[in-house]
């Protein structure tokens, strides 16, 4: 494996692409400690990893920084190093428009989301940064489409994607020569996102969205529309960037896997629909 006997810290590690990355991780031989809010989440991630002693779940909210400082603690006494930080615990606004917000929603739902989307980031790499700095570790933060792109999200979740773009770019200035900061930006993938409690969306999932979309449904408006939405197949580049071998010279980038919504036309989504 590319990532044999690194040890990594995932937030928001019970389920979707932190899930995966954690997964993928271990079989690149890895040891990886899964932290979040849901530790039932977590412990069927461990229980159902291929090698559960590489494995191990630590539950805590990232909106606080004891419970990040004691996910890092107990990383180092688990398994002794920290290679990898991946920020990645978030929600999403179901793409409410603002015009579709009191503003007490809004003024609510912006204070719960960027809680958890930037400040969740933030305070992570805070607390991960000094045993970062010992093994010349490297930070890889879940972005997304909507760092770049509009109406992924509504105002506020495009606003938080926006702002973690920003906080990759700085912190890889900020924590250079020995710490490297890149980012993945993911596109639509089936997982268990959630909305915020203040727009009573926190028992919604992004999952019954795909659900809704039948086989008979118009495909995604992006070039490569028939691309996978699996979160496994999302893992590759955290892969790529957590390796010092393979990306030692990457800071301050994001790659974005999102079937090429950058390269989307006027006329047609794919230029090659009649191949
Ligand atoms: P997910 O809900 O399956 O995973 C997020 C995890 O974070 C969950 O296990 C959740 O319990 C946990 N979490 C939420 N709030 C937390 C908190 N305060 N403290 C600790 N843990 C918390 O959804 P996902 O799609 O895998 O989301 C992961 C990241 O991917 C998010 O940052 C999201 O914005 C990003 N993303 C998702 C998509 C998509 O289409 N699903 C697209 C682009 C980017």
């Amino acid at each position: 494996g590319w990532l044999e006997g690194y040890v990594a810290l995932v937030t928001g590690g019970g389920s979707g692409i932190g899930a995966a990355v954690a997964e993928r991780f271990v079989a690149e031989g890895a040891s990886v400690v899964v932290m979040g809010r849901d530790q039932d989440k977590l412990a069927a991630v461990v229980k159902s990893s291929t090698d559960p002693d590489r494995m191990h779940a630590v539950a805590g909210d990232v909106c606080s920084a004891d419970d990040l400082a004691g996910a890092v603690a107990e990383t180092i006494d688990r398994f002794a190093r920290l290679d990898t930080l991946v920020p990645n615990a978030g929600m999403w606004d179901f793409q409410r428009q603002l015009t579709k917000l009191t503003a007490d929603e809004l003024s609510r739902s912006f204070d719960e989301l960027f809680a958890v989307n930037v400040k969740g980031y933030l305070l992570a790499a805070h607390a991960a940064w000094p045993e970062l700095v010992k093994t010349r570790g490297s930070i890889i933060m879940t972005l997304s489409n909507a760092s770049f792109y509009v109406n992924g999200g509504g105002p506020v979740y495009t606003a938080s994607k926006h702002a973690c773009l920003g906080l990759m770019r700085e912190l890889a200035y900020e924590l250079a020569p020995k710490v490297r900061v890149n980012g993945v930006a993911c596109g639509g993938m089936n997982t268990d996102l959630r909305g915020p409690a203040s727009l009573d969306l926190a028992d919604r999932s992004i999952a019954t969205a795909f659900a809704k979309r039948g086989s008979d449904a118009p495909p995604p408006p992006i070039p490569l529309h028939d691309s996978s939405t699996d979160p496994r197949d999302f893992t590759g580049s955290y892969v790529l960037l957590a390796s010092r071998e393979q990306s030692g010279p990457i800071t301050g980038q994001a790659i974005s896997v999102d079937g090429g919504m950058g390269v989307r036309g006027f006329r047609s989504d794919a230029g090659g629909n009649h191949l």
